[in-house]
């Protein structure tokens, strides 16, 4: 049967560095995906007004949303007010509802931004409330039950001690950087400023291969962290001979609730890892 996938992240990239390969693999099922950005992304940049990098990260959003196949909604709160006020509540209830997701995943709550913890939280409050129908009784309650995970997290050098399902990404890596340089903004601009970057030698757009070569260079040490950390998981699920050959992966671990991705419910979920 269909799945449907909803990715919240806190900000307008999140989901599409943490989570794309998943959602390739959920688009080539014809599955429905959705990334959420709990925030419009407007305080990441050193030098463009907020409304005009909150606009320019919105048609971001919108090439990696074509590209993908996929539906992705920015809400209007500003960077850095991520916050479990009820008014973000209820507007992330009401959107989870609308699209009725049988997989949530989000940010761990050991993240090391304040919006990516506080939309850990944010989604964890909802969680329930999917099926309560005096919440919002605007927006029909869901019927079914949703399993939630979180990513593991950029900066988490441990394993978290929960179940975990981790996937291979190795041939879908070079779509990922792909998806990676839509973010023009940051990836180009804004995270070289910030992390002290010499930006004089940031690739430019006339040089595709150079950025691709830029973009792989600080962020597939992140996916083959994860293959380590996680390596007799990917031997558990695809075998010892390919599990020990994969260089990049995913991993997505277990939420307490509402439901617990498991042993029980996994397979459904991730049909392509075998
Ligand atoms: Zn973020």
């Amino acid at each position: 049967m269909k799945k449907r996938l909803a990715f919240v992240g806190a900000h307008p990239d999140d989901c599409d560095i943490l989570g794309s390969g998943l959602a390739m693999r959920y688009r080539e099922l014809d599955w429905d995906v959705l990334f959420v950005s709990m925030a419009n992304g407007d305080a990441g940049h050193h030098e463009m007004t907020r409304p005009d990098l909150a606009a320019r990260r919105k048609g971001e959003t919108e090439a990696v949303a074509a590209m993908l196949g996929i539906e992705y909604v920015v809400m209007p709160t500003s960077d850095c007010e991520v916050f479990p006020s009820l008014d973000q509540r209820w507007a992330l209830l009401r959107l989870l509802r609308q699209f009725a997701p049988d997989l949530v995943i989000t940010h761990h709550a050991q993240d090391y931004h304040a919006d990516h913890r506080y939309t850990n939280q944010l989604v964890g409050d909802v969680s329930y409330l999917l099926k309560v129908p005096h919440c919002c009784p605007d927006v029909p309650a869901l019927r079914k039950d949703t399993v939630q995970a979180f990513f593991h997290a950029v900066r988490q050098e441990q394993r978290p001690d929960a179940f975990a399902v981790v996937i291979d990404v190795d041939d879908l890596w070079q779509r990922k950087v792909e998806v990676m340089a839509k973010h023009e903004s940051q990836f180009f601009e804004w995270l070289p400023w910030v992390n002290n970057e010499d930006l004089t030698a940031v690739p430019g757009p006339a040089d595709p291969a150079g950025r691709f070569a830029y973009i792989d260079r600080q962020r597939s040490p992140i996916f083959e962290r994860s293959a380590r950390l996680y390596r007799d998981r990917l031997c558990d699920l695809y075998g010892s001979e390919r599990g020990n050959s994969i260089r990049l992966a995913e991993a997505y671990v277990a939420a307490p609730f509402p439901t617990a991705l498991s042993e029980d419910n996994y397979r459904d979920l991730f049909p392509f890892v075998k």
